[in-house]
């Protein structure tokens, strides 16, 4: 695809959590629990207005929903700040620390005053209806490879409740994640290139890993803006996988080139879809369809929407599998229905021929016309089928502006529409708070070390591979692979590819490496260094660790990996001289090679090598 010609623009959106040791507003740990909730409250949410006296268009398509939010709470985990029943205590100013870090790694302006700002959120994850923001630092830049990134801002706030699941009209979340200090990193949107995201996004995450942040599944979070010239800005949120980026892109652009496609054949038909909703329930009196029986029998309804000019395109691909029909069947769903059925598919799953025609024939439909019905209970196919048709209008007009979930097989799919500007009030509760130029120099003087700068010194001072030395930086090892390094003297190819793989493989094998400390690593390196055990016997020994409480040599000794004297080994070499003295008289040195081969079957893992070649050498020659 012509990026360049399509007018193709990326911006991201990353969100870290620290691993501070309080929440951002309360005394409450920053740890997510599995224990049984003591408590449940229960909340509805309504949007209100911004300063300006507008409501987000976001947050009003939430209140049409009337849901239920389910609060999981804790007597001692969560406290009565997250409940939104007591008023944010003093900002946590370590949180505020890490993010004057961050934003002097990247260059950044920072803010004179650090204020908090209310943002509203209404789908439930903040129990308050809005969540706690600020921005801390704006203007920095970032190199790649494709040029200068800029980074437009940097926020810090508060995490979301964490979503457990739902049940109709009802979503539950628990209250552990909420106030979790979160960084927001938001670049402007002038990437070109969808390797590009992939670099800034990756490079991004390396300079958040250099301070104290939370590591693991869920503690970072990519958002991707894309948009192509002649179509529209959307967000895909939650991407986990950066090499998936690319193709992300890919499949975006392909989604807004083939609605534009749609939209300029809707333009050319005249299309046009009224305001009318119909409903048909009285043309599904003996209907086979399990759907609609279902919803009619609990007292729902059937209701109908004409769209004129839309035959055969909505049945049109716009993602890989996902047509257009998919598109509009995402904004009924956000409305509690489980799908729509749409005429390009009909007749099927059970609709028949017959009420297709009946339906065509009601709504008076010609030749290029489509209709789309919903079978649910009357309000909530009533909301669906309206945003339905309000999706399927837009389509004649635009590409609309939205937000959409990231999909693990890099498609995506309708979440909301893009939020506005309006959703922004001033959060009175929290005093501001002055950042002086000193602290910011302090700061600077005393930055950490990138990952990347890691990775180069290590690589310089241990004379360690590029690829050991990238592993020990990607799993956090440096700290304990420096501090194994100052208290032994094996070599640091050893060590570095102990941390670096063989605790992987180990894990890999069911083994329980959580045993396997940095004390018990250096003790273990410390009987190599003695001459205790050999390098072979290294990975024995550590299995031998996991399976056992035992100390690192009773360990060697308990699997008969501890090295034999020179004595002991020189007995065992005349032994074997013995046995074989017919082949040494035939071949001299020539036997070296069996006989050392015969001597490491027994000694392996007991004498060092050298040893063993040195005392056969020597013997061979003097019976000779
Ligand atoms: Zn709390």
């Amino acid at each position: 695809m012509d990026y360049e010609k399509l007018g193709l623009k990326m911006g991201l959106e990353i969100h870290q959590q620290l691993n501070t040791e309080k929440k951002l507003f309360c005394p409450c740990k920053c740890e997510l629990t599995d224990k049984k909730p003591d408590y449940k409250l229960l909340r509805y949410l309504r949007p209100t207005q911004s300063e300006l006296g507008k409501i987000d268009r976001a947050a009003f398509e939430e209140s049409r929903r009337k849901l239920e939010f389910i609060y999981e709470s804790y007597d001692h985990e969560t406290c009565l700040v997250e409940a939104d029943d007591e008023p944010p205590h003093p900002l946590n100013m370590e949180a505020l620390e890490i993010a004057l870090i961050i934003a002097s790694i990247l260059n950044m302006n920072v803010v004179d005053e650090f204020h908090i700002m209310r943002k509203q959120v209404i789908d439930g994850s903040n129990t308050g209806g809005f969540q706690r923001t600020g921005l801390v630092a704006t203007d920095g830049t970032l190199e790649t490879e494709y040029g200068t990134v800029k980074i437009e801002n940097l926020c810090l706030e508060e995490d979301a409740a964490r979503r457990m699941g739902q049940e109709k009209g009802k979503i539950v979340f628990r209250l552990d994640r909420l106030g979790i200090p979160l960084l927001e990193v938001t670049t402007d949107p002038s990437m070109k290139h969808p390797e590009q995201v992939k670099e800034v996004a990756y490079q991004l995450g390396q300079v958040l890993r250099s301070t104290k942040v939370k590591r693991g599944l869920g503690t970072i979070r990519q958002d991707l803006n894309i948009s192509i010239a002649e179509g529209a800005r959307v967000e895909i949120k939650g991407v986990q996988d950066l090499d998936l980026m690319p193709k992300m892109v890919e499949n975006e652009v392909k989604r807004q080139i083939n609605l534009i496609e749609i939209m300029k054949k809707l333009q050319s038909r005249g299309a046009k879809a009224d305001n009318e909703i119909y409903n048909v329930d009285d043309l599904f009196g003996k209907t086979e369809s399990k759907i609609i029986n279902k919803a009619i029998s609990k007292g729902g309804n059937v209701y109908a929407i004409k769209l004129e000019g839309f035959s055969g395109l909505i049945g049109k691909e716009v993602q890989s599998g996902r047509r257009f029909g998919t598109e509009l069947a995402g904004y009924a769903k956000k409305m509690g229905v489980s799908g729509i059925f749409h005429s390009d598919e009909l007749p099927a799953y059970d609709i028949n021929t017959d009420e297709v025609l009946e339906v065509s024939r009601f709504l008076e439909l010609s030749e290029n016309d489509a209709f789309i019905l919903v079978a649910d209970e009357e309000e909530m196919a009533k909301n669906a089928i309206t945003e339905v048709q309000r999706r399927a209008k837009s389509a004649i007009t635009e590409v609309p502006e939205e937000t959409r979930k990231a999909l693990e097989d890099a498609n995506s799919e309708y979440l909301r529409p893009l939020p506005t500007a309006s959703r922004m009030y001033v959060e009175t509760d929290i005093p501001t708070t002055v950042i002086t130029r000193e602290q910011i120099k302090e700061i600077k003087s005393n930055l950490p070390e990138l990952p990347v700068e890691k990775k180069l010194r290590i690589i310089e001072q241990y004379s360690l591979s590029e690829d050991i030395a990238s592993q020990l930086v990607r799993l956090d090892k440096v700290e304990d692979f420096e501090e194994i390094m100052s208290s032994s003297k094996v070599d640091a190819t050893t060590v570095g590819s102990t941390l670096a793989y063989t605790l992987k493989e180990l894990r890999r094998d069911s083994n329980d490496v959580s045993k396997l400390n940095t004390g018990v690593l250096k003790e273990t390196f410390v009987l190599v260094e003695a001459g205790k055990i050999t390098k072979e016997a290294i990975v024995d020994v550590l299995i031998g660790l996991c399976n056992k409480n035992d100390s690192p040599e009773d360990t060697a000794r308990r699997l008969n990996l501890i090295m034999l004297s020179e004595e002991d080994v020189e007995v065992i070499i005349d032994e074997l001289l013995s046995e074989n003295i017919k082949i040494i008289e035939e071949r001299g040195m020539g036997a070296m090679g069996a006989l050392m081969g015969k001597s490491m079957q027994k000694l392996q893992g007991k004498a060092d090598g050298k040893l063993v070649n040195k005392l056969l050498r020597d013997k061979i020659q003097n019976i000779k």
